[in-house]
């Protein structure tokens, strides 16, 4: 046999085995614009999966800009932001950025990244080397674990329910440099990080709190700044990441932090130099989703949100299975097992209903879980047929 051919069936063997444990995973193909209402496969059905979570994906006005951006810069950037690729687009959405997180840093700047797990990579590798310690949430997000991972500075994993163990180990640590990091809302649970807390410890510790809120931002805070507004937070320690591509409809993603830590993230992060710079009309449509997102459009939006979470909380009456504490727009109902969560996602399927069946390696082994996300672009009568359908199927 070809050596190709033992190649090739080495990985065979190994899918075979993620189908044995129910592990396979699948693309699905949707053919209409990104909508609570939508046609996957040629089959109609109602998401509940996507974090867009203010339905501006398909915004006309966002739309519009995005087409309008492309007019005025061309479709591509052409390069890297350090040779010719950053636009005035990009830095003006940059200013926008840095002053939405304003009342929260000090000396604000902001970064534009063209993905959240960019950004990630970026502040974990270049502010933490060889002889940083990182304490890292056990929850946090793939891409925070994979910066940790590439920067090779020492990670420790810390719990939000024991704070008084992160206490000591950071009493512990002699690094000159501490990180702890932490998604603002865990992204399988729904629940929001002990912000407050977290920074008062790093505060006493002179350690950076990262935090990333890729499912705040636009969703939490007054005007839709995110955790750092929900919170009423303010320090020089504060690294924030924020995500485009969730409620903010588009794509893409920020650091805003002091001035100092970002001209050192433009010098030496290298997901931010080394990759051409996303197109600049991106950052144009971002512009509007922005206006949209802290205006008075926004706020009817996150009010309706919170309506639907209402909602799904009085409608939904389980038995069996266990719904977690959640106030924001992710609500996960833990089932345990892989092959029942996936049959309950299909029971969904089978009734018009698209919700995520998560499994390892995503969450921890027997915690599979129906992962729920509302958009303030569901109508109420989806969210009540969404908590009725899952009360049935639960009895089956
Ligand atoms: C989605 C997500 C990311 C990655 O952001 P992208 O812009 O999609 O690459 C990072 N962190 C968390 C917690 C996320 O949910």
């Amino acid at each position: 046999m070809p050596p190709e051919f033992s190649l090739l069936g080495q990985i065979e063997d190994q899918l075979a085995s993620l189908s044995d444990q129910q592990l396979r995973r699948q693309l699905r193909e949707v053919q209409t614009p990104t909508a609570p209402s939508l046609i996957v496969d040629g089959e109609p059905l109602t998401a509940f999966c996507s974090n867009d979570y203010l339905g501006l994906a398909a915004d006309p006005r966002v739309i519009e800009a995005l087409r309008e951006g492309a007019l005025r810069y061309g479709a591509g950037s052409g390069a890297s932001h350090l040779i010719s690729g950053h636009s005035v687009a990009h830095a003006q959405l940059e200013a926008r950025l840095a002053d939405m997180q304003a009342p929260h840093l000090i000396q604000p700047r902001a970064l534009f990244f063209s993905t959240g797990y960019m950004a990630n990579l970026a502040v974990l590798t270049a502010l933490a080397g060889k002889d940083a310690d990182i304490f890292s949430e056990a929850l946090n997000h793939a891409s925070l674990i994979d910066g940790a991972r590439l920067s090779r500075a020492r990670v420790t994993i810390y719990t939000r329910d024991d704070l008084a163990a992160l206490d000591r180990l950071l009493a512990a640590s002699t690094a000159s440099t501490k990180l702890v990091v932490t998604d603002s809302v865990f992204s399988m649970e729904g629940a929001i990080a002990p912000l407050p807390e977290l920074l008062a410890l790093c505060e006493r510790h002179q350690a950076w709190l990262v935090v990333d809120d890729a499912h705040g931002f636009g969703v939490l805070g007054e005007q839709g700044a995110g955790v750092l507004q929900h919170f009423g937070l303010r320090s020089p320690q504060l690294v924030y990441i924020g995500t485009l591509g969730k409620a903010a409809g588009v794509s893409g993603a920020f650091v805003a932090a002091h001035a100092t830590v970002i001209e050192w993230l433009v010098q030496r992060a290298r997901t931010y130099i080394y990759t051409t710079a996303t197109p600049p009309a991106i950052a144009h449509a971002l512009l509007t989703s922005l206006e949209i997102i802290s205006g008075s459009d926004g706020n009817a939006r996150r009010q309706k949100l919170k309506a639907h979470i209402e909602q799904f909380h009085k409608a939904l009456k389980l038995k069996r299975w266990h719904l977690l504490p959640s106030e924001t727009p992710i609500q996960a109902i833990l089932i345990g097992a892989n092959q029942p969560t996936l049959d309950a996602g299909e029971s969904l399927r089978a009734q018009g209903l698209w919700v995520a069946a998560i499994r390892p390696p995503t969450v921890a082994k027997d915690t599979a879980r129906l992962r729920i996300t509302l958009s303030a672009a569901h109508e109420s009568a989806q969210i009540t047929q969404l908590a009725n359908t899952i009360c049935e199927i639960e009895k089956l």
